[in-house]
């Protein structure tokens, strides 16, 4: 679940940074309960980075001013980027997760870091590498310290060493320190939220409240539907959280492991995320895997990613079990195989909705999308 929380890694201001080479990459190992792609769950110990600053730092105490007001946001998902899917040599870095995948920024902020936890944690060779898609907005060192330079937005991206196929990126947006803060988000363009389909009038149970649409009660937001930007739960609602539980003691009784890794993200959040996202990769290509701000899914706090939201999650038997189980606790595989054209997503297999248990039933056992389901498109307009 995705949530807000002062980074932890913040210095006062004016503390010396040290020179990252005194840092031996024994001392990156995270305390972290970690998901690994491949299905296995481990639990790592060790120091954690910021810890292993301190311990070196010896003499100075680490601690915030009393009435310092920290601005810099943090949002604390923990999402595993891993793409690798022919063998590996024994030993090999499969899987890379980071503490925090956004993060807000001002001009002027001390740095952040996330910590990293790869995966096995037998893995001979953890050396990372972290590169900026844009220098001018921010910098990052050789261990992951995040330095805001100028407004705007950029990806931050670690990559294992040992396996260049496994990464995890960190979607940064700097603002203007002296911009007020309702308006610091300098990824201005933001997308019309009550887009209409044309045929709305011909889809069988469809309603709009408050700017939302809902068919037969489902709330729905895809390429066609987008949620008001004022649209928000805070979080996984009630009712998802208690169907997630029982999907996760049902799975743990069939000896799989389910963790959410990505819950509810706010329409800012998705905003910042997609931007980077098209920055990086261009409108055509970031429309094909991440959602425009309102028509994402995970703004209806009724779904979630579990374990791995990664290409390395689909084949695992956690997957598979999810996809011929999660119906029985109210939820659907919302993007499946095959079904691209009808959702607009490509598969995945980690990605559930919550649309309650009736209906769950009904769309598992038809087969269909949820869009082929009740006749309803998903396409932009532009
Ligand atoms: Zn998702």
């Amino acid at each position: 679940m995705t949530e807000k929380a002062q980074n932890p890694n913040r210095k006062p201001a004016g503390k010396k940074k040290k020179k990252s080479s005194v840092l031996p990459m024994l001392l990156l190992t995270v305390i972290a309960v970690a998901g690994v792609c491949g299905g296995t769950w481990l639990v790592l110990t060790g120091l954690d980075r910021s810890a292993a600053e301190k311990n070196t730092a010896q003499s100075s105490v680490i601690e915030t001013e009393p009435g310092t007001t920290v601005t810099t946001e943090v949002t604390t998902t923990t999402e595993t980027t891993t793409t690798t899917q022919r063998s590996l040599p024994p030993g090999s870095v499969t899987g890379i997760s980071l503490s925090f995948t956004e993060v807000v920024m001002k001009v002027g902020d001390d740095t952040v870091m996330p910590l990293v936890t790869m995966t096995p944690e037998d893995a001979e060779d953890k050396s990372e590498k972290w590169e900026s898609s844009d220098k001018s907005v921010a910098t990052v060192d050789d261990i992951g310290r995040i330095t805001p330079v100028g407004a705007g937005s950029c990806i931050i991206k670690v990559t294992s060493v040992n396996n260049p196929d496994v990464f995890a990126e960190v979607s940064v947006r700097v603002a203007d320190p002296d911009a007020p803060a309702t308006t610091a988000a300098p990824t201005a363009a933001t997308s019309q939220t009550t887009a209409r389909p044309k045929n709305t009038a011909e889809v069988d149970g469809l309603e709009e409240k408050d700017g939302a649409t809902y068919v037969h009660g489902i709330l729905i937001a895809n390429k066609t539907y987008a949620l008001p930007k004022t649209y928000n739960p805070g979080g996984l609602t009630k009712e998802t959280m208690d169907a997630f539980h029982e999907l996760e003691k049902a799975g743990a009784d069939a000896g799989y492991t389910y963790t959410i890794v990505s819950g509810f993200r706010s329409y800012e959040e998705q905003d910042t995320l997609y931007h980077n996202y098209v920055n990086r990769d261009g409108k055509a290509e970031a429309d094909t895997y991440s959602a425009r701000p309102g028509h994402s899914e995970h703004q209806t706090g009724l779904a979630m990613d579990l374990n791995c939201a990664g290409a390395a999650f689909h084949n695992t038997p956690e997957a598979k079990w999810l996809a011929e189980n999660c119906w029985k606790y109210g939820f659907i595989i919302r993007f499946p195989k095959g079904k691209e054209d009808k959702t607009g997503y490509m598969y995945e297999s980690w990605h559930i909705r919550y649309v309650g248990k009736d209906w769950a039933k009904k769309i598992y056992d038809s087969g269909l999308c949820l869009e082929e389901y009740f006749g309803i498109e998903s396409k932009y307009e532009d």
